[in-house]
């Protein structure tokens, strides 16, 4: 199995998560005692918090890249990029490192398609859901449109994830306004929403509603476990 590097702390409260299902896929497919080989950069997220929120992508970009490249040099076979949002410089990452970069967005656009649905409501930062690297790529590449909230949604949306999710707290009454914002969605036609921000995953859960979620934390990690367990 390959060693996986994940940029991540971004929040540590989602880079947990990765590390539990990469652990927990590992030992459901080897049994025994095996656990999965990763090596974990993880950012302070105040540092990258603050940087986003002064619209600093080229440097935050650049400290990726340093710790995409130490990841490399450490031994890190394929590269997680652990957040949604700062896939808006993955491609200057991918261009500056040797080894595959596997993007969050092409894996929640495979699990998408293997479901044969084409309009899907988009949940995440701000950044995730008004800038083009989420919505276009998933257009262009992958044949997927996608539905944003309105703006005071996307602003009520955006503040619980950095005033309540990335600080641990899971509050009910957020649970029930993004609940509302999902049916608001499916309303204009989403047949399916992405969590596509990896700490919603710890917010809302697929029993928590009708439509099918596609868990972006999740499924992230399982395609980067597939590439890391494929021999070719
Ligand atoms: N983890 C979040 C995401 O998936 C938000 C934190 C960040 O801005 O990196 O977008």
């Amino acid at each position: 199995m390959k060693t996986i590097g994940l940029l991540g702390g971004m929040s540590w409260e989602s880079t947990r998560e990765y590390y539990n299902i990469l652990n927990k896929l590992t030992h459901a497919q080897f049994g025994g005692s095996n656990s999965c080989p990763c090596i974990i950069h993880s950012f302070n997220f105040k540092i990258i918090d603050d940087l986003q929120h002064q619209g600093k992508w080229q440097e935050l970009a650049e400290l990726l890249i340093d710790a995409a490249k130490n990841l490399e040099l450490s031994g890190a076979q394929i590269l997680m990029i652990c957040t949604n949002t700062m896939h808006i410089v993955a491609d200057k990452i991918e261009s500056e490192i040797g080894i595959p970069l596997i993007h969050i967005v092409d894996a929640v656009a495979s699990d998408i398609n293997s479901r044969g649905i084409k309009t899907v409501g988009l949940l995440g930062t701000r950044f995730t859901m008004e800038k083009d690297f989420f919505s276009g790529r998933l257009k262009e590449k992958h044949d997927i449109s996608c539905l944003i909230p309105s703006q005071e949604e996307r602003e009520l949306i955006h503040r619980v994830i950095y005033n309540e999710l990335i600080q641990g707290l899971i509050l009910p009454e957020s649970k029930l306004r993004y609940l509302k914002i999902i049916e608001n969605l499916k309303a204009k036609g989403a047949e399916g929403i992405i969590l596509g921000c990896t700490e919603i995953p710890l917010l809302i859960k697929q029993e928590d509603t009708s439509l099918p979620i596609f868990d972006s934390t999740g499924i992230h990690a399982q395609a980067a476990f597939s590439v890391a367990i494929d021999n070719n």
